[in-house]
Protein backbone atom coordinates (compact mmCIF):
# COMPACT_ATOMS: atom_id res chain seq x y z
CA UNK A 1 0.00 0.00 0.00
CA UNK A 2 0.95 3.26 -0.24
CA UNK A 3 1.32 4.80 3.31
CA UNK A 4 3.36 3.35 6.70
CA UNK A 5 1.19 0.86 8.20
CA UNK A 6 1.56 -0.46 11.50
CA UNK A 7 -0.47 -2.63 12.83
CA UNK A 8 -1.78 -2.63 16.28
CA UNK A 9 -2.77 -5.37 18.47
CA UNK A 10 -6.10 -5.14 20.83
CA UNK A 11 -5.41 -1.59 22.81
CA UNK A 12 -5.22 -2.38 26.79
CA UNK A 13 -8.66 -0.73 27.72
CA UNK A 14 -9.41 0.73 31.14
CA UNK A 15 -11.85 -0.20 33.37
CA UNK A 16 -14.44 1.89 33.03
CA UNK A 17 -14.18 0.73 29.13
CA UNK A 18 -16.25 -2.63 29.75
CA UNK A 19 -17.38 -3.80 26.32
CA UNK A 20 -15.27 -1.87 24.09
CA UNK A 21 -12.35 -4.27 22.68
CA UNK A 22 -10.27 -2.77 20.27
CA UNK A 23 -7.83 -4.13 17.20
CA UNK A 24 -7.41 -1.86 14.67
CA UNK A 25 -4.59 -0.31 12.13
CA UNK A 26 -3.65 2.96 12.41
CA UNK A 27 -1.49 4.73 9.75
CA UNK A 28 0.21 7.54 8.34
CA UNK A 29 -0.29 8.76 4.64
CA UNK A 30 2.03 8.74 2.54
CA UNK A 31 1.38 12.85 1.16
CA UNK A 32 -1.30 15.56 3.12
CA UNK A 33 -4.61 14.19 2.50
CA UNK A 34 -4.04 11.03 1.55
CA UNK A 35 -3.45 12.15 -1.68
CA UNK A 36 -1.27 10.00 -4.17
CA UNK A 37 1.39 12.15 -5.17
CA UNK A 38 2.81 15.68 -4.07
CA UNK A 39 4.15 19.25 -6.25
CA UNK A 40 5.54 22.22 -5.28
CA UNK A 41 6.24 25.15 -6.77
CA UNK A 42 9.02 27.44 -6.56
CA UNK A 43 9.54 31.15 -7.75
CA UNK A 44 13.32 32.38 -7.81
CA UNK A 45 15.07 35.78 -7.36
CA UNK A 46 12.26 37.55 -5.89
CA UNK A 47 10.31 39.31 -8.95
CA UNK A 48 8.14 42.06 -8.26
CA UNK A 49 5.64 39.74 -10.49
CA UNK A 50 5.78 36.95 -7.87
CA UNK A 51 3.90 39.24 -5.56
CA UNK A 52 1.64 41.31 -8.26
CA UNK A 53 0.80 37.92 -10.25
CA UNK A 54 1.67 34.61 -8.86
CA UNK A 55 0.20 35.54 -5.49
CA UNK A 56 -3.65 36.35 -6.65
CA UNK A 57 -2.82 33.54 -8.76
CA UNK A 58 -2.28 30.78 -6.26
CA UNK A 59 -4.94 32.28 -4.11
CA UNK A 60 -7.86 32.41 -6.40
CA UNK A 61 -6.93 27.80 -6.51
CA UNK A 62 -6.20 28.12 -2.53
CA UNK A 63 -2.64 26.57 -3.07
CA UNK A 64 0.10 27.90 -1.69
CA UNK A 65 4.14 27.87 -3.64
CA UNK A 66 7.73 28.83 -2.15
CA UNK A 67 9.64 32.15 -3.55
CA UNK A 68 13.56 32.23 -2.90
CA UNK A 69 14.62 35.63 -2.12
CA UNK A 70 17.76 37.28 -2.79
CA UNK A 71 19.05 39.20 -0.03
CA UNK A 72 21.10 41.82 -2.24
CA UNK A 73 18.37 42.29 -4.88
CA UNK A 74 16.04 44.09 -2.53
CA UNK A 75 12.79 42.18 -2.97
CA UNK A 76 9.60 43.56 -2.19
CA UNK A 77 9.99 42.64 1.62
CA UNK A 78 6.39 43.75 2.66
CA UNK A 79 5.23 41.84 -0.63
CA UNK A 80 6.73 38.61 0.44
CA UNK A 81 5.74 39.37 3.69
CA UNK A 82 2.17 39.62 2.52
CA UNK A 83 2.21 35.74 1.40
CA UNK A 84 3.85 34.40 3.88
CA UNK A 85 1.03 35.59 5.88
CA UNK A 86 -1.01 33.91 3.45
CA UNK A 87 0.77 30.65 4.15
CA UNK A 88 3.64 30.79 1.06
CA UNK A 89 6.68 29.27 1.78
CA UNK A 90 9.49 32.31 1.77
CA UNK A 91 12.77 30.68 1.31
CA UNK A 92 16.59 31.99 0.54
CA UNK A 93 18.27 32.02 -3.17
CA UNK A 94 21.60 33.30 -1.70
CA UNK A 95 22.72 37.28 -0.47
CA UNK A 96 23.91 37.91 -4.01
CA UNK A 97 23.53 35.48 -6.50
CA UNK A 98 27.09 35.04 -6.94
CA UNK A 99 28.06 31.99 -9.22
CA UNK A 100 28.20 29.79 -6.06
CA UNK A 101 26.89 31.05 -2.57
CA UNK A 102 29.24 28.77 -0.60
CA UNK A 103 30.00 31.22 2.78
CA UNK A 104 26.30 32.72 2.52
CA UNK A 105 24.02 30.15 3.60
CA UNK A 106 23.76 30.93 7.27
CA UNK A 107 23.79 34.89 6.45
CA UNK A 108 21.43 34.36 3.55
CA UNK A 109 18.78 32.94 6.44
CA UNK A 110 19.56 35.47 9.30
CA UNK A 111 19.53 38.24 6.59
CA UNK A 112 15.92 37.11 5.16
CA UNK A 113 14.62 36.35 8.46
CA UNK A 114 14.93 39.63 9.57
CA UNK A 115 12.63 40.58 6.81
CA UNK A 116 10.28 37.97 6.83
CA UNK A 117 8.25 36.34 9.79
CA UNK A 118 6.59 33.02 8.95
CA UNK A 119 5.50 30.16 10.73
CA UNK A 120 8.33 27.33 10.25
CA UNK A 121 10.97 29.89 9.43
CA UNK A 122 13.35 30.33 6.64
CA UNK A 123 13.99 26.26 6.23
CA UNK A 124 15.07 25.60 2.07
CA UNK A 125 17.49 27.40 -0.06
CA UNK A 126 17.80 27.51 -3.77
CA UNK A 127 20.81 27.59 -4.94
CA UNK A 128 22.09 30.54 -7.61
CA UNK A 129 23.02 29.35 -11.15
CA UNK A 130 22.22 26.07 -10.27
CA UNK A 131 25.65 25.66 -8.19
CA UNK A 132 25.59 22.99 -4.91
CA UNK A 133 27.79 24.70 -2.40
CA UNK A 134 28.96 23.64 1.14
CA UNK A 135 27.24 21.14 1.64
CA UNK A 136 27.27 20.71 5.17
CA UNK A 137 26.80 24.22 5.44
CA UNK A 138 23.58 23.86 3.64
CA UNK A 139 22.41 21.14 5.82
CA UNK A 140 23.36 23.20 9.26
CA UNK A 141 20.74 25.81 8.19
CA UNK A 142 18.18 24.27 5.87
CA UNK A 143 15.81 21.22 5.41
CA UNK A 144 16.76 21.42 1.59
CA UNK A 145 18.91 22.67 -0.32
CA UNK A 146 17.43 22.51 -4.12
CA UNK A 147 19.21 22.29 -7.07
CA UNK A 148 17.57 23.17 -10.46
CA UNK A 149 16.91 20.08 -13.80
CA UNK A 150 18.05 17.08 -12.33
CA UNK A 151 18.18 16.06 -15.84
CA UNK A 152 19.93 18.93 -17.09
CA UNK A 153 23.11 17.60 -14.79
CA UNK A 154 22.49 14.48 -15.96
CA UNK A 155 20.58 13.50 -13.00
CA UNK A 156 16.90 11.82 -12.34
CA UNK A 157 14.97 14.90 -11.49
CA UNK A 158 12.02 12.28 -10.17
CA UNK A 159 11.63 11.98 -6.59
CA UNK A 160 9.58 9.22 -4.72
CA UNK A 161 7.52 8.87 -2.01
CA UNK A 162 11.02 8.56 0.54
CA UNK A 163 12.49 11.76 -1.19
CA UNK A 164 15.62 12.89 -2.84
CA UNK A 165 18.71 10.76 -1.79
CA UNK A 166 20.26 13.90 -0.95
CA UNK A 167 18.59 16.98 0.99
CA UNK A 168 21.35 19.06 0.02
CA UNK A 169 20.47 18.30 -3.81
CA UNK A 170 16.72 18.08 -4.09
CA UNK A 171 15.97 18.67 -8.00
CA UNK A 172 13.53 20.66 -9.61
CA UNK A 173 12.54 20.72 -13.14
CA UNK A 174 12.73 24.23 -15.03
CA UNK A 175 9.83 25.95 -16.60
CA UNK A 176 9.76 28.59 -19.21
CA UNK A 177 11.54 29.28 -22.15
CA UNK A 178 14.68 27.88 -21.33
CA UNK A 179 13.19 24.56 -19.33
CA UNK A 180 11.44 21.16 -20.17
CA UNK A 181 7.85 22.76 -19.05
CA UNK A 182 6.09 24.86 -20.89
CA UNK A 183 2.39 24.52 -21.40
CA UNK A 184 -0.08 23.40 -18.78
CA UNK A 185 -0.17 20.00 -20.42
CA UNK A 186 3.89 19.92 -19.45
CA UNK A 187 3.20 20.30 -16.15
CA UNK A 188 0.17 18.18 -15.51
CA UNK A 189 1.70 15.66 -17.29
CA UNK A 190 3.99 15.34 -14.91
CA UNK A 191 2.07 15.24 -11.57
CA UNK A 192 -0.10 12.94 -13.27
CA UNK A 193 3.56 10.80 -13.57
CA UNK A 194 4.06 11.73 -9.44
CA UNK A 195 0.37 10.27 -8.70
CA UNK A 196 1.35 7.31 -10.74
CA UNK A 197 4.23 6.54 -8.59
CA UNK A 198 3.36 8.29 -5.22
CA UNK A 199 6.57 10.41 -6.06
CA UNK A 200 7.04 14.28 -5.50
CA UNK A 201 7.84 16.87 -8.35
CA UNK A 202 8.94 20.46 -7.99
CA UNK A 203 9.01 23.42 -10.52
CA UNK A 204 11.49 25.94 -10.82
CA UNK A 205 9.93 28.98 -12.33
CA UNK A 206 11.72 32.49 -12.96
CA UNK A 207 9.37 35.51 -13.89
CA UNK A 208 6.50 35.65 -16.64
CA UNK A 209 6.51 36.34 -20.23
CA UNK A 210 5.32 40.28 -20.58
CA UNK A 211 5.41 40.94 -16.61
CA UNK A 212 7.71 43.05 -14.12
CA UNK A 213 10.57 40.76 -13.36
CA UNK A 214 13.15 42.46 -12.08
CA UNK A 215 15.97 40.16 -11.95
CA UNK A 216 14.39 37.39 -12.79
CA UNK A 217 14.61 37.72 -16.22
CA UNK A 218 16.14 33.75 -16.86
CA UNK A 219 13.35 31.83 -19.09
CA UNK A 220 10.37 33.33 -18.57
CA UNK A 221 6.92 31.18 -18.19
CA UNK A 222 3.99 31.51 -19.57
CA UNK A 223 1.69 32.41 -16.57
CA UNK A 224 -1.32 30.98 -17.84
CA UNK A 225 0.82 27.39 -18.22
CA UNK A 226 0.79 27.44 -14.50
CA UNK A 227 -2.86 29.11 -14.10
CA UNK A 228 -3.74 25.81 -15.93
CA UNK A 229 -1.68 23.25 -13.83
CA UNK A 230 -3.59 24.63 -10.78
CA UNK A 231 -6.92 24.09 -12.39
CA UNK A 232 -6.11 20.98 -13.21
CA UNK A 233 -4.61 20.32 -9.35
CA UNK A 234 -7.65 21.37 -7.82
CA UNK A 235 -10.12 19.36 -9.90
CA UNK A 236 -7.86 16.28 -9.10
CA UNK A 237 -7.07 17.69 -5.57
CA UNK A 238 -8.22 14.49 -4.16
CA UNK A 239 -4.68 12.79 -6.15
CA UNK A 240 -2.49 15.53 -5.76
CA UNK A 241 -0.83 17.90 -2.98
CA UNK A 242 0.46 20.99 -3.49
CA UNK A 243 2.49 22.52 -0.76
CA UNK A 244 5.54 24.30 -0.75
CA UNK A 245 8.78 22.44 -0.77
CA UNK A 246 9.70 23.09 2.84
CA UNK A 247 6.29 22.17 3.97
CA UNK A 248 6.37 18.88 2.02
CA UNK A 249 9.64 17.98 3.04
CA UNK A 250 8.76 18.65 6.59
CA UNK A 251 5.85 16.40 6.19
CA UNK A 252 8.33 13.73 4.32
CA UNK A 253 10.81 13.65 7.54
CA UNK A 254 7.94 13.11 9.31
CA UNK A 255 6.18 10.65 8.32
CA UNK A 256 9.57 8.54 7.72
CA UNK A 257 10.49 8.97 11.14
CA UNK A 258 7.11 8.95 12.96
CA UNK A 259 5.07 6.08 15.20
CA UNK A 260 1.74 6.22 16.01
CA UNK A 261 0.86 3.71 18.98
CA UNK A 262 -2.30 3.16 20.84
CA UNK A 263 -2.70 4.20 24.28
CA UNK A 264 -5.35 3.11 26.99
CA UNK A 265 -7.90 5.16 26.02
CA UNK A 266 -9.10 5.43 29.55
CA UNK A 267 -12.81 5.17 28.89
CA UNK A 268 -15.55 2.66 26.81
CA UNK A 269 -16.09 3.83 23.44
CA UNK A 270 -12.62 5.66 23.01
CA UNK A 271 -9.52 5.34 21.05
CA UNK A 272 -5.95 6.77 22.45
CA UNK A 273 -2.80 7.06 20.18
CA UNK A 274 0.64 8.75 20.47
CA UNK A 275 2.31 10.23 17.16
CA UNK A 276 5.82 10.90 17.73
CA UNK A 277 9.54 11.55 16.53
CA UNK A 278 12.74 11.97 17.37
CA UNK A 279 13.84 14.06 14.72
CA UNK A 280 15.82 16.85 16.37
CA UNK A 281 17.97 19.57 15.13
CA UNK A 282 18.26 23.51 15.30
CA UNK A 283 16.17 24.48 11.93
CA UNK A 284 13.02 22.86 12.11
CA UNK A 285 10.62 21.51 14.97
CA UNK A 286 8.90 19.18 12.48
CA UNK A 287 5.48 20.08 13.37
CA UNK A 288 3.69 19.94 10.30
CA UNK A 289 0.32 18.05 10.60
CA UNK A 290 0.44 14.64 9.42
CA UNK A 291 -2.50 12.42 8.32
CA UNK A 292 -3.58 9.70 10.01
CA UNK A 293 -6.39 6.83 9.28
CA UNK A 294 -7.82 4.63 12.12
CA UNK A 295 -9.49 1.65 10.87
CA UNK A 296 -13.00 1.52 12.79
CA UNK A 297 -16.91 0.82 12.46
CA UNK A 298 -17.54 4.19 14.54
CA UNK A 299 -19.61 6.58 12.43
CA UNK A 300 -20.01 9.69 14.34
CA UNK A 301 -16.36 10.61 16.23
CA UNK A 302 -14.74 13.37 18.04
CA UNK A 303 -10.92 13.75 18.04
CA UNK A 304 -9.08 15.44 20.16
CA UNK A 305 -4.83 16.45 20.36
CA UNK A 306 -4.33 17.56 23.70
CA UNK A 307 -7.42 18.64 24.88
CA UNK A 308 -7.70 20.56 21.31
CA UNK A 309 -10.22 18.98 18.71
CA UNK A 310 -8.90 18.26 15.58
CA UNK A 311 -11.08 18.25 12.58
CA UNK A 312 -12.15 14.68 11.64
CA UNK A 313 -14.18 12.54 8.83
CA UNK A 314 -15.84 9.35 9.05
CA UNK A 315 -15.76 7.97 5.50
CA UNK A 316 -15.36 3.60 4.39
CA UNK A 317 -14.69 2.59 7.36
CA UNK A 318 -11.86 4.88 8.86
CA UNK A 319 -11.40 8.25 10.64
CA UNK A 320 -9.69 10.57 9.50
CA UNK A 321 -7.84 13.82 10.91
CA UNK A 322 -4.39 15.74 10.70
CA UNK A 323 -2.02 15.79 13.74
CA UNK A 324 1.07 16.99 15.03
CA UNK A 325 3.80 15.03 16.29
CA UNK A 326 5.10 15.21 19.52
CA UNK A 327 1.99 17.35 20.44
CA UNK A 328 0.30 15.17 22.95
CA UNK A 329 -1.86 12.46 23.30
CA UNK A 330 -4.72 11.62 20.34
CA UNK A 331 -8.45 10.78 21.81
CA UNK A 332 -11.23 9.50 19.32
CA UNK A 333 -14.03 9.11 21.49
CA UNK A 334 -17.31 7.34 19.54
CA UNK A 335 -19.32 10.10 19.74
CA UNK A 336 -22.42 8.61 18.18
CA UNK A 337 -23.16 5.85 21.44
CA UNK A 338 -24.76 6.25 24.28
CA UNK A 339 -21.73 6.33 26.71
CA UNK A 340 -23.65 5.41 29.82
CA UNK A 341 -20.04 6.07 32.17
CA UNK A 342 -19.32 8.99 30.48
CA UNK A 343 -22.93 10.51 31.18
CA UNK A 344 -23.21 9.39 34.68
CA UNK A 345 -19.15 10.33 35.00
CA UNK A 346 -20.22 13.64 36.54
CA UNK A 347 -21.75 12.22 39.28
CA UNK A 348 -20.96 8.43 39.31
CA UNK A 349 -22.95 6.28 41.01
CA UNK A 350 -22.29 5.34 44.98
CA UNK A 351 -24.87 2.64 45.63
CA UNK A 352 -22.95 -0.10 43.87
CA UNK A 353 -19.97 -1.00 45.66
CA UNK A 354 -18.14 -2.11 42.26
CA UNK A 355 -18.69 1.53 40.95
CA UNK A 356 -15.99 4.78 41.97
CA UNK A 357 -16.28 5.91 45.53
CA UNK A 358 -16.38 9.93 45.14
CA UNK A 359 -14.80 12.09 47.20
CA UNK A 360 -15.11 16.00 46.78
CA UNK A 361 -12.41 18.29 47.81
CA UNK A 362 -11.81 22.01 47.85
CA UNK A 363 -8.52 23.29 46.57
CA UNK A 364 -6.35 22.36 49.37
CA UNK A 365 -7.72 19.25 51.00
CA UNK A 366 -5.90 15.90 49.80
CA UNK A 367 -8.72 13.20 50.16
CA UNK A 368 -6.46 9.82 50.26
CA UNK A 369 -8.37 6.64 49.01
CA UNK A 370 -6.89 3.12 49.41
CA UNK A 371 -6.41 1.32 46.31
CA UNK A 372 -3.54 -1.54 46.04
CA UNK A 373 -2.10 -0.59 49.53
CA UNK A 374 -0.94 2.78 48.26
CA UNK A 375 -2.78 6.05 49.36
CA UNK A 376 -4.28 7.64 45.85
CA UNK A 377 -4.81 11.24 45.97
CA UNK A 378 -6.31 14.01 43.63
CA UNK A 379 -6.48 17.36 44.24
CA UNK A 380 -6.66 21.13 42.37
CA UNK A 381 -3.14 22.76 43.12
CA UNK A 382 -2.08 26.39 43.65
CA UNK A 383 -1.79 26.78 40.11
CA UNK A 384 -4.70 25.60 38.69
CA UNK A 385 -3.47 21.98 38.10
CA UNK A 386 -5.30 19.15 38.87
CA UNK A 387 -2.60 16.93 40.25
CA UNK A 388 -2.77 13.36 41.26
CA UNK A 389 -0.66 11.27 43.76
CA UNK A 390 1.00 7.63 43.80
CA UNK A 391 -1.00 6.28 40.76
CA UNK A 392 2.22 5.16 38.98
CA UNK A 393 0.86 2.58 36.05
CA UNK A 394 -2.85 3.57 36.58
CA UNK A 395 -5.00 5.02 34.01
CA UNK A 396 -6.33 8.59 34.81
CA UNK A 397 -8.97 10.06 32.86
CA UNK A 398 -10.33 13.66 33.76
CA UNK A 399 -14.15 14.54 32.47
CA UNK A 400 -15.79 17.62 32.41
CA UNK A 401 -19.16 18.47 34.21
CA UNK A 402 -20.91 17.39 30.94
CA UNK A 403 -19.13 13.87 31.16
CA UNK A 404 -16.74 14.18 27.83
CA UNK A 405 -13.68 13.04 28.79
CA UNK A 406 -10.73 15.68 28.59
CA UNK A 407 -7.85 14.33 29.26
CA UNK A 408 -6.94 10.70 29.47
CA UNK A 409 -3.13 9.80 31.28
CA UNK A 410 -1.50 6.93 32.84
CA UNK A 411 0.45 7.66 36.24
CA UNK A 412 3.59 8.37 35.95
CA UNK A 413 5.61 9.40 39.51
CA UNK A 414 4.80 9.77 43.17
CA UNK A 415 2.61 13.29 42.21
CA UNK A 416 1.78 14.16 38.66
CA UNK A 417 -0.02 17.32 36.88
CA UNK A 418 -2.76 15.99 34.55
CA UNK A 419 -5.04 18.44 33.21
CA UNK A 420 -5.91 22.35 34.05
CA UNK A 421 -8.17 23.94 32.23
CA UNK A 422 -11.60 26.39 32.37
CA UNK A 423 -12.40 26.88 36.19
CA UNK A 424 -15.88 24.53 37.03
CA UNK A 425 -16.32 20.90 38.20
CA UNK A 426 -14.28 17.94 37.09
CA UNK A 427 -14.20 14.50 37.61
CA UNK A 428 -10.95 12.40 37.85
CA UNK A 429 -11.28 8.96 38.02
CA UNK A 430 -7.43 6.56 38.88
CA UNK A 431 -8.53 3.15 38.63
CA UNK A 432 -11.75 2.22 40.10
CA UNK A 433 -11.49 5.70 42.22
CA UNK A 434 -13.07 8.78 41.78
CA UNK A 435 -12.66 12.50 42.73
CA UNK A 436 -14.67 15.70 42.18
CA UNK A 437 -12.08 18.69 42.11
CA UNK A 438 -12.97 21.90 41.44
CA UNK A 439 -10.63 24.25 39.04
CA UNK A 440 -11.66 27.93 40.57
ZN1 LIG B 1 18.35 32.80 -9.46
Amino acid sequence: MNYKKISIASVAVGMFAAGAAFAQDAEIATWSGFRKGAASFTFDDGAPSHVTDAGPMFKKYGYKATFNLVVNWNPNWSGFQGLADEGHEIASHSNSHGNNMSGEEASSKKNIESHIKQKYGIITVAYPNCNVPNESAVKQNYIVGRICNGSWKGMNDEMGKDGPSNWAQVPATMTGAEGQLKSTNDFTGRMQKVIQSNGWAAFLTHGFQGKNNGNANYSPTDINAIDGALKWAQQNDKDIWVAPMGHVAMYLKERKASKIEPQDGGAANTMAFELKHSIADNISKYDYPLSIRVKSDWKKVEVTQDGAKLESKVDGGYIYFDAVPNAGKIVVKNAAAAAPESSSSAEPPQSSSSEPEVSSSSTTALPTQAFDGRHLAAYVDASGYITVQNAQGLSITVFNSLGNVVRTTKGLGLEQKVYTGAKGVYVVKIGNKAWSLKIK
